[in-house]
């Protein structure tokens, strides 16, 4: 399940293989993905004759700028881009294909169907959903300890979840919500509003930290994301406490516990991460 560091290293391949592509059609096997206009025919006649000039990311959101559009795509659970001649067959799990005018198609492959795409007039994207309700990104000077601590304050529920849910900061998903947290040695249950500002100082630390190594692992794969192999495997070696259930803490040797939180299958070092409850 791409998180922040996986979505910026499919923006950076992007960004060496299809920039400068002219949209020559393009073809929608399940129009379902296609968000906004909600006709998907519409969709396609929009992009037909449109260059890419760049590909960005907001959050765990994919910005492809065209002449005078922008495709917002969320690839969500399973979806995938890969850059194809046109002679290679194309597989069942393939969804939207970009024809380009150079024999060449950009085929958006989501085998779960659960991936979307958003299309807006150049500028109109940040003032409309899915973007505008988005925070602060977690390696810009909006996301400090004091951003944090704010966004701590206003809400009733624990940390993991309001970590999930991209107001407070974007880009976390249930991976790297849970490496962060065992790294700041906090219990994902803890009320938000329970958290001390040394705690909040080191959580904001281990976030950054956690998604910035992240992301430089992905930049030294970026050939794997390119062919969609070894997809699993991915950052994983890397990871503490994540899929780890049972086995020895990094850091003090206790089994990792799996919990549910807010539905996610969550993991923690139940000694590293005491639950510390305000009252
Ligand atoms: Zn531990």
């Amino acid at each position: 399940m791409p998180e922040l560091p996986e979505v910026e290293t499919v923006k950076r391949t992007l960004n060496e293989l299809v920039i400068g592509k002219t949209v020559g059609h393009v073809e929608i096997r399940w129009p379902k993905i296609i968000r906004r206009p909600q006709d998907a025919g519409e969709f396609a006649r929009l992009m037909a004759g449109e260059t890419l000039h760049h590909v960005g990311r907001r959050g765990k959101f994919l910005l492809f700028c065209f002449d005078s559009k922008v495709l917002v795509s969320h690839l969500r659970m399973e979806g995938r881009y890969r850059l194809d001649r046109e002679n290679v067959p194309v597989d069942p799990y393939t969804h939207v294909i970009f024809h380009f005018t150079d024999d060449t198609s950009l085929r958006y492959r989501d085998v779960r169907k659960f991936g979307t795409m958003h299309l807006f007039r150049k500028g109109e994207e940040w003032r409309m959903l899915p973007l505008k309700e988005l925070g602060p990104e977690p390696f810009s000077n909006s996301f400090s300890a004091e951003s944090l601590a704010l966004s701590c304050r206003k809400t009733t529920r624990a940390v993991k979840p309001m970590l999930l849910d991209q107001r407070a900061v974007v880009g976390l998903g249930n991976i790297y919500t849970d490496e962060a947290l065992f790294r700041a040695r906090i219990h994902p249950l803890t009320p938000a509003a329970d958290l001390t500002m040394p705690q909040i100082k080191t959580l904001h630390e281990a976030i950054v930290e956690t998604l910035g190594e992240a992301v430089k692992m992905g930049g030294s794969t970026i050939r794997t994301f390119v062919n969609s192999r070894g997809h699993a495997g991915f950052f994983q070696q890397k990871l503490q406490v994540y899929g780890r259930k049972g086995m020895p803490c990094p850091r003090c040797g206790t089994a990792i516990e799996k919990i549910k939180v807010g539905g996610r299958g969550t993991h923690f070092c139940p000694a590293c991460q005491i639950r510390v409850t305000g009252s």
